[in-house]
């Protein structure tokens, strides 16, 4: 694959999902920037691990939905690298229970984490990148902002508001060469899957057509697809990395 730009911010980008990101697309020769919240020595163990590998990262700290620190960190890595090519907003939460049970700062505290983080990552890229005339971002979304799910009316909320918001952020960005889409991953196997118990995962893998669960470079390759120059002509676009569960 090739890529135009030369750098990306991957928030949450430690562990599971965004760690494979982060390797992919430090493979293909960008800088990457590792966004942690909690555990430093996770960052630093995969930028050692990307640098093992003869690849460019940095580690950054900072709260996705904090504004004033996400926007110090985009400034920080204006002002380190000249440019934000590529921005990958990644970082997510889940707090599942039945609506009837789900308290408003259940749901606020969700969308906040999921969606206005995510608000906040795209304004600012957009501003850096509209400088360049030149830049593209991936929002990880998910199946369930498509479909719905039981149980998680605050987080299908976020990931269908943040489609919406994409497509919207593609057509304000598009005259300045600015790409913005969407990855809906389906069942992939991380810390957030690892809560479902043996029956529940088997009953899941029955009804997805490639019958099993996703890897996170699964997604990985897709957001470097969406990211890199061959998909230069794609914008407001919602690609489902789901073995074919929602068609
Ligand atoms: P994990 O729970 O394994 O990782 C989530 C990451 O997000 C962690 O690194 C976490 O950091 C970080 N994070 C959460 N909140 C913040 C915040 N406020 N600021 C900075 N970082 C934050 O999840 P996955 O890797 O499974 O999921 C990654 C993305 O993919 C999420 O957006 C998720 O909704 C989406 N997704 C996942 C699917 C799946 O099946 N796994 C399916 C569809 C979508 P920390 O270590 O500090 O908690």
């Amino acid at each position: 694959m090739k890529f135009s730009g030369n750098n990306v911010l991957v928030t949450g980008g430690s562990r599971g999902i965004g760690a494979e990101i982060c390797k992919t697309l430090a493979n293909f020769g960008l800088k990457v920037w590792i966004n942690y919240r909690s555990k430093p020595e996770v960052a630093d163990a995969l930028k050692d691990e990307i640098e093992k590998n003869g690849g460019n990262a940095a580690v950054i700290k900072f709260d996705a939905t904090n504004e004033t620190e996400f926007i110090e960190a985009i400034n920080l890595i204006v002002q380190t690298d000249g440019e934000l090519s590529y921005l990958v907003n990644n970082a997510g939460i889940t707090n599942d229970k039945l609506a009837l049970r789900m308290k408003t700062e259940d749901f606020t505290s969700v969308i906040n984490a999921n969606l206005t983080s995510a608000f906040i990552g795209c304004r600012e890229a957009l501003k850096a990148m509209s400088k360049k005339r030149f830049g593209a971002v991936v929002n990880i979304a998910s199946i369930v902002g498509e479909t719905g799910n039981a149980g998680q009316v605050n987080y299908a909320a976020s990931k269908g508001g943040m489609i919406a918001m994409s497509k919207s952020f593609a057509k304000e960005a598009a005259s300045r060469n600015v790409r913005f889409n969407c990855v809906t991953p389906g069942f992939i196997e991380t810390k957030m899957t690892e809560i479902l118990n043996d029956e529940i995962k088997k009953t899941y893998e029955a009804n997805i057509p490639l019958k099993k669960f996703g890897t996170p470079n699964d997604v990985a390759n897709g957001v470097a697809f969406l990211l890199s120059d061959y998909a230069s002509y794609i914008t407001g676009e919602v690609l489902k990395i789901n073995g074919g569960l929602y068609m």
